[in-house]
């Protein structure tokens, strides 16, 4: 039996895929080059925007003309966002699909699997129809082949930020048991994983009430969860720690203290600031002002000053003046992203902000969008110009597209590296010095492996 994944959207989706693609592996399926041949299709998908959806309905036609011309197969599974946001409607306007499966019911995956192998695909599945299964985080999401892994930690976002789908389409935030999370890692290092991000649409609101390692019971936040995570990684196998996204509005000063106090968390943070006004910050209901974020920054480098951030902006939100747009370019100036996710206002129906007065016509946003790209150009050119000549620590990812005789890898800080190679250094922690730039990567002319890593 074989099947054939697409993963559309976040880094959740990403895990998610590995863990369906491990529950395939371990029933003895094979990964299939591409759909046309496979067993059974499945369309991870995204809500975040409308054009996501619209590349899964295309992709969808597509799959249901392969259905015809091969008047059998492949069994076709929607799955993630889109599929618990239009739930069994999209067998409506797609008929092809043979089952959609909600982020909350991803449980009934191997009962897929079951059907396909015994040829009933598309028939009901055994689940009472008024139930809605829980949320049920996987045991494990390694990617095979990989030396990094997502591990989520929780899952859905209560913040209900008025441009944003996710908490419509994943639900109320839901922690997962640190006993669970601590498993997994341990299982991971087994793997050869050797650094690990912990994943959340809101990671650093984790919070565990029940008993977990050290505590017959109580509640269990983000700091303690990372304390235990670092105490499972020391001296094994997993020696970086990342994690992602953390809100600004619930960095504690406790998280930073954990992250500087323990050399496993990377030097690098990513920290959604979306605006830097706070009149549009109020609009977006981000729930925290600029000068707030601004003290974050701050407490973030005094507690580490190598740390590297990194960001999202969101310009041309309804009422954005041209005011509004200098604020942003001024917390970038004073914030100096190593790079930032930017992208422009799209209105997202059944979100708050869908129906605000004041949009921005498409050719202002695409204009102010563009000030933002090229502010955030130049401070990346300069911060990593700024790094040249540095001694760098970094984990060996694999070979490079480009030349077989040379490594790519990333440093703490998530900058990437190439240098003279080979397929032996793969999965290793090396030592570098940043010795030239090549566009946004740098080069280095030799690589050691770190003491006790080889
Ligand atoms: S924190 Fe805001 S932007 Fe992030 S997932 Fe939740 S609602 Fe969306």
């Amino acid at each position: 039996m074989t099947y054939f994944f697409e993963t559309y959207g976040c880094q959740m989706n990403s895990a998610e895929s590995a863990a369906l693609d491990l529950v395939c592996r371990e029933r003895g399926w094979a990964a299939a080059p591409d759909g046309e041949g496979a067993d059974l299709v499945l369309l991870n998908t995204c809500s975040v925007r409308r054009t996501a959806e619209a590349r899964v309905m295309g992709r969808l036609a597509q799959y249901a003309a392969l259905k015809k011309k091969r008047q059998a197969g492949p069994c076709l599974v929607v799955a993630g966002c889109m599929a618990e946001r239009l739930g069994e409607t999209l067998k409506k306007s797609c008929p092809a699909v043979d089952y959609v499966m909600g982020t909350s019911a991803r449980s009934v995956f191997p009962l897929i699997l079951e059907a396909v192998e015994e040829s009933r695909a598309g028939e009901g599945l055994p689940l009472p129809a008024d139930e809605k299964p829980a949320f049920a985080f996987s045991s494990s999401h390694l990617e095979e082949g990989r030396f990094r892994s997502f591990v989520p930690i929780m899952h859905g976002c209560n913040n209900f930020c008025s441009y944003c789908i996710v908490p419509y389409v994943r639900g109320p935030e839901i922690s997962r048991d640190p006993a669970s999370i601590l498993a997994e890692i341990r299982f991971l290092g087994r793997r050869g994983v050797r650094e690990i991000t912990l994943l959340g649409q809101n990671v650093n609101s984790y919070r565990w009430e029940g008993p977990f390692p050290g505590a017959s019971s109580g509640v269990l936040g983000f700091p303690g969860l990372l304390r235990l995570v670092a105490r499972e990684a020391e001296g094994g196998p997993i020696r970086w720690i990342r994690f992602l996204s953390a809100n600004p509005k619930d960095l504690s000063p406790e998280t930073v203290a954990v992250m500087a106090e323990h050399p496993a968390f990377c030097r690098h943070l990513h920290l959604p600031v979306q605006h830097g006004s706070n009149a549009i910050l109020a609009a977006m209901n981000r729930r925290y002002t600029r000068e707030q974020y601004l003290g974050l920054v701050r407490a973030v480098r005094s507690a580490m000053p190598d740390i590297s951030l990194s960001t999202d902006i969101l310009v041309g939100f309804p009422g954005e003046t041209a005011g509004d747009l200098e604020e942003t370019l001024s917390l970038m100036a004073e914030t100096k992203f190593l790079y930032a996710y930017m992208y422009h206002f799209n209105p997202r129906e059944g979100t708050a902000a869908y129906g605000l007065p004041g949009r921005i016509g498409e050719g202002l946003k695409r204009e102010r969008l563009g000030r933002v790209i090229a502010l955030q150009k130049e401070h990346t050119r300069e911060l990593l110009a700024s790094r040249l000549g540095r001694r760098a620590k970094a984990l060996v990812e694999g070979i490079s597209r480009k030349n077989a005789d040379e490594i790519i890898a990333r440093t703490e800080r998530d900058e990437m590296v190439v240098a003279p190679g080979t397929v032996s250094l793969v999965g290793h922690f090396a030592e570098l010095t940043l010795s030239g730039l090549r566009g946004n990567t740098f080069r280095a002319k030799e690589i050691h492996v770190c003491p006790g890593d080889s």
